[in-house]
């Protein structure tokens, strides 16, 4: 095995950061959160990691594993010493008694994500979109580097499944509803900026629909905006227990705030207010009202 490959999936040093099994995903709280700040939440990380790597004094690895007759997902994990949840995230196993001899399993040595590069992202970007430093992503994968070429295969310290595209691989269901039908015409991360022209960070999905299409609420909750924000255009925010989610571009508001509404209930139309090419929704799932830098990708949610 060449240098670059052995240091692509082999020498790919993790730590276990508590990849939880997405069992809290109740109809109100879908993304169940931490209650740690991010602040803190990144601070007990650097000091786990601290102590990992000084316990560590084998190199962890990145294992395909072919199921035995006779395996578990609780016994390749025990023999593996990482959660059963590393093992079903990784694999986006929905039920952990669904394994048959023959499969091929794919998991770190300790428990982590395994992230792959699927375009020219900077490390930089990567650590910010799942909210970790970017130091400890080059500290537990031992990268000389922080070119990152296409196919890469990385492992992410601290991304809970609520923070990741595995948000509803975790044995729970998708819990909303699409707030329109229609086709994805921009998914979540990154992207050429359509008016901009340069990179950026698409911070939910466009759903291309015709002007005055109903938008419906993707879950029940609380009307915390709705109004008129610069490149948003008309906009409604939805609390859901402690996560939000964000309809933008509309033509017209349905709701005012403080209203509660069903899942399902139409909140505004579809429109093209603010920053937008032409009428389409622009929703995001939010884990804080007020920043944009706390979405996660929706489909994540949706059937
Ligand atoms: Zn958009």
């Amino acid at each position: 095995m060449g240098k670059l490959s052995a240091m692509l999936l082999v020498s790919i040093l993790v730590f276990s950061l508590g990849i939880t099994e997405a069992t809290g995903l109740g109809s109100m709280d879908f993304l169940n959160p931490d209650r740690e700040t991010w602040e803190e939440k990144k601070e007990n990380i650097n000091k786990r990691l601290e102590k990992h790597l000084e316990e560590k004094e084998e190199k962890e690895e990145i294992i395909e594993y072919q199921v035995k007759s006779g395996d578990s997902i609780s016994s390749i994990a025990r023999e593996n010493g990482i959660k059963p949840a590393t093992i079903l995230h990784n694999n986006k196993i929905e039920n952990k008694h669904l394994i048959k001899p023959g499969q091929k399993l794919i998991f770190p040595t300790v428990d982590g994500f395994i992230y792959t590069v699927d375009d020219c992202v900077e490390l930089e970007e990567i650590a910010e979109s799942y909210n970790i430093d970017k130091d400890s992503i080059v500290k537990v994968n031992i990268l000389e580097s922080e070119k990152l070429e296409v196919g890469t295969k990385l492992i992410l310290p601290d991304v809970t499944p609520s923070y990741t595209q595995l948000a509803s691989r975790g044995g729970e269901r998708a819990t909303l509803t699409w707030p329109v039908t229609g086709a994805i015409t921009s998914s979540y991360g990154y992207r050429m900026h359509p008016i901009r022209n340069v990179k950026s960070f698409h911070r939910g999905i466009d759903i291309g629909a015709k002007r005055g299409t109903p938008i419906l609420a993707a879950a029940s909750g609380e009307v915390v905006y709705s109004g008129y924000r610069s490149s948003y255009g008309n906009t409604v925010i939805l609390k859901h227990g402690e996560s939000f989610t964000l309809y933008a571009h509309a033509h017209k508001l349905k709701v005012e705030e403080g209203q509660w509404v069903e899942k399902g209930e139409v909140i505004a139309t579809v429109g093209a207010t603010g920053m937008a090419t032409g009428p389409h929704l622009h929703f995001e799932v939010r884990i804080d009202e007020n920043s944009a830098d706390r979405t996660v990708d929706p489909k994540n949610f949706l059937p």
